[in-house]
């Protein structure tokens, strides 16, 4: 079900990341538009393990969940792996977050609902671990949907990836114990669940900001992570306790004592505004119409219209 690459029409950038660019296009025979993300691969990648790259990615066809933004196909042109996917007009929690500053505490839990059946979905029925869970990979739209993006299907294009990456000015949302390389888990994306909710509910990346933007600070956070307390939300934003204690049990240092997806889907937390018995089709419309009514608040079409002149 791959789509034929040469139909794509640019529309406008959409953004930069430490690995590619992000357009957004137009497939011509359907008129549908679509995300493309290119990566450029060094030449001195072997064709093999290039072919070997388009063919983890094409595990990406079977991954259908509402709460995972659908792939349309991925090609290997000139240098570049190109991949299709479903455009999100509201962008990423990063990108909003920017403009917002914070995000509140009921529109987060909705969120949280989503991103925890999406991982539900990975997880459980399909036994992958995402690896890569921060705010630019949490996208949402204007009908009110949150999907999650850009996990670690293809190991070998991670392995090449790494091998470009810059590390300068970055943060990190890995868990002390993919830090330490030693064998992880499932529970390492929820972890990075933990410091991105940190992160969208205070405007903050919770680590000390002094530690991050050169190569050795880089590496002085990585330590950082591993030797000192998790972070937690502070308490002057009068957050609820069901926030404050969803928030510590994901940063639980100790991976084996982080509750599962499966069990976090049952905290009080995610269903704060209901009482035991949950009517989940009820809530989910509810939660919907909330994210809505905040993503039109956020003003997401200023950014099409930014990007468009820019
Ligand atoms: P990193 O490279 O560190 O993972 P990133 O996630 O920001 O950071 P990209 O995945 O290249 O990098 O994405 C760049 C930006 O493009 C994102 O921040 C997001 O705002 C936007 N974006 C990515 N995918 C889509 C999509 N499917 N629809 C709409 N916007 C998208
Ligand atoms: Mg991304």
């Amino acid at each position: 079900p791959n789509i034929d690459f040469s139909q794509l029409e640019e529309v406008a950038l959409i953004g930069r990341g430490g690995q590619g660019v992000v357009r957004k296009v137009r497939y011509v025979p359907t008129q549908q538009f679509m995300a493309l993300k290119t990566v450029p691969i060094a030449d001195s990648v072997a064709d093999g393990v290039k072919s070997e790259i388009l063919m983890e990615l094409t595990a990406l066809y079977n991954c259908a969940s509402p709460h995972i933004v659908k792939f349309y196909g991925a090609s290997h042109l000139r240098g570049r792996i190109q991949l299709a996917m479903e455009y999100m007009n509201a962008g990423s929690l990063a990108e909003i977050l920017s403009t917002v500053g914070r995000i509140p505490e009921d529109v987060l839990s909705a969120i949280t609902l989503r991103v925890l059946k999406a991982f539900h979905y990975l997880h459980v029925d399909r036994r992958i671990i995402h690896r890569d869970i921060k705010p630019s990979n949490i996208l949402v739209n204007t009908a009110g949907e949150v999907k999650i993006c850009d996990f670690g299907v293809s190991g070998q294009l991670a392995n090449t990836l790494a091998m470009a990456q810059t590390r300068v000015g970055t943060v990190t949302y890995m868990s002390p114990e993919r830090i330490r390389s030693q064998p992880h888990s499932a529970s390492a994306d929820i972890w990075s669940l933990g410091i991105t909710l940190i992160e969208l509910a205070t405007g903050r990346f919770p680590y000390p900001p002094d530690v991050t933007n050169s190569p050795l600070q880089f590496w002085s956070l990585l330590r950082l992570v591993v030797n000192t307390d998790s972070p937690t939300l502070p308490e002057h934003f009068g957050f609820s306790p069901e926030f404050h204690s969803f928030v510590a049990l994901c940063l639980d240092k100790d991976m084996e004592a982080r509750p599962s997806v499966t069990e976090l889907l049952w905290h009080p937390f995610i269903c704060l505004d209901t009482n035991v018995s949950v009517d989940q089709e009820a809530l989910l419309a509810k939660q919907t119409r909330l994210i809505r009514k905040w993503v039109a608040t956020t003003d997401p079409l200023q950014r099409e219209v930014t990007k468009i002149e820019a």
